[in-house]
């Protein structure tokens, strides 16, 4: 009990495992606590697959973290001798009023990214797999791609361990206290631990460890297929076939991936929208037939040549907030807390560039990256 970490990290998914790696390079004392095995599949980065793309529709404020966010996989990777992203192009496909168009367009203008605005000819002429109702427009990005997302975590703790971080997996965080007058404390089912900054990167368990926050966030299941498409697979790999994300009239969107390497022998297909809500103790694991149904139907509408075979399937978490925008900065009220949730479906792409700013806050008390948007405190009624 006597030992005093830098920084002790609740959760080792991928905000608390690129928080470690970059805390134990530039020296800290670091303590990370995972509940689970280091490689479990029963929170929110899993899957084998993540898409990284640079014109980013949620909203203009991101591109300089995705850009910073390139550089460090390219690092982690150089570091690691690991191949992590992989390049494959990206296709934004919705009536050209939609955000998804609308947003893309605007964020690759205000930051001069590489793209191109398709009609439908060109779209299908270029990957006649896709079937593009003829009241849509493409946009086309190609730095966009995919991210291993198993191996990307991975990656991210050897650097950490390589650095010294203290990583232990199978032990529960059961409650925590902020520490206006002194060290930050955790206990654990086994031990208790104080640290001069705790980080919270719980994931989908995040909710119940910020209630006091106000910060209103909902947890929601979402499941993940894979389909085998007819004739050779190699067709579908990332150098031929472009990550793919659909808004469509009635206000769902889905998106869908090349086949990975020595992955799952499939092609990724997924809703973005419809969700379901739940909670990390309540939520469904078994896929039910409908859905089974619903997204093979989306898969004859929009890729019908493929013939596509549905072939495996797995849930997933998001930990969305009202306004589908991180919760990253110090915790409010107490300023040896620092929170990294609410991610909201969208944030694996920025792992790395997470762990450098929680660094920062951790070490420096304050970042030079852009993280007014992911104010903790947005959600709290003003007085
Ligand atoms: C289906 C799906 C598709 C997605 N697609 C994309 C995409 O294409 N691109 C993209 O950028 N993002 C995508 N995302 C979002 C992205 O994957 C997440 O935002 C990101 O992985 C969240 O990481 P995290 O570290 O917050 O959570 P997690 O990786 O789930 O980590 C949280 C960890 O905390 C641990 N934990 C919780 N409570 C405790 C406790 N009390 N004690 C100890 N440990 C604890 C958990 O066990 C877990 O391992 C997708 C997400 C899903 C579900």
């Amino acid at each position: 009990m006597n030992k005093v970490y830098d920084a002790i990290i609740v959760g080792l998914g991928a905000m608390g495992s690129a928080a470690a790696q970059h805390l134990a390079s530039r020296g800290a004392r670091v303590l990370g606590l995972e509940q689970y095995s280091p490689t479990h599949d029963l929170g929110s980065s899993h899957g084998e697959s993540r898409i990284i793309r640079q014109a980013y529709f949620e909203h203009p404020a991101y591109v300089p973290l995705i850009m910073r966010s390139y550089e460090l996989w390219r690092e982690i990777e150089r570091n690691t001798a690991r191949e992590l992203l992989l390049l494959s192009g990206g296709l934004m496909l919705s009536p050209p009023v939609h955000p998804i168009f609308r947003g893309s367009r605007q964020s690759a203008e205000q930051h001069g990214l590489p793209h191109e605005i398709w009609d439908v000819a060109s779209v299908q002429n270029r990957f006649p797999a896709f079937r593009v109702p003829p009241h849509f427009a493409g946009l086309y990005e190609p730095q966009a791609g995919v991210l291993r997302v198993e191996d990307c975590i991975l990656a991210m703790r050897q650097l950490a361990l390589r650095s010294g971080a203290d990583l232990r997996f199978g032990e529960t965080v059961t409650s925590w206290h902020g520490g206006s007058d002194g060290p930050a404390r955790v206990e654990t089912n086994r031990a208790s631990f104080r640290c001069r900054t705790l980080i919270l990167a719980a994931g989908a368990w995040s909710p119940q460890f910020l209630r006091s926050l106000g910060a209103k966030m909902t947890v929601e299941r979402l499941v993940m297929h894979w389909f085998q498409p007819e004739g050779a697979l190699g067709r579908y790999e990332p150098q031929h076939f472009p990550v793919h994300i659909w808004g469509l009239d009635d206000g769902s969107y889905f998106y869908g991936m090349p086949t990975i390497p020595s992955g799952i022998a499939g092609l990724k297909l997924a809703f973005h929208e419809p969700r379901e809500t739940c909670t990390p103790a309540t939520i469904q694991r078994t896929v039910r037939a409908e859905e089974i149904q619903s997204i093979s139907k989306i898969a004859r509408a929009y890729l019908p040549d493929l013939a596509l075979r549905h072939i495996a399937a797995k849930t997933c978490m998001y930990t969305t907030t009202p306004d589908e925008h991180f919760v990253l900065g110090p915790h409010p009220d107490m300023p040896s807390v620092i929170l990294a949730c609410g991610f909201s479906g969208h944030g694996f792409k920025f792992a790395p560039v997470v762990g450098e700013i929680l660094a920062d806050l951790a070490m420096e008390g304050q970042t030079a990256h852009p993280i007014s948007l992911f104010d903790p405190n947005r959600f709290r009624p003003q007085a």
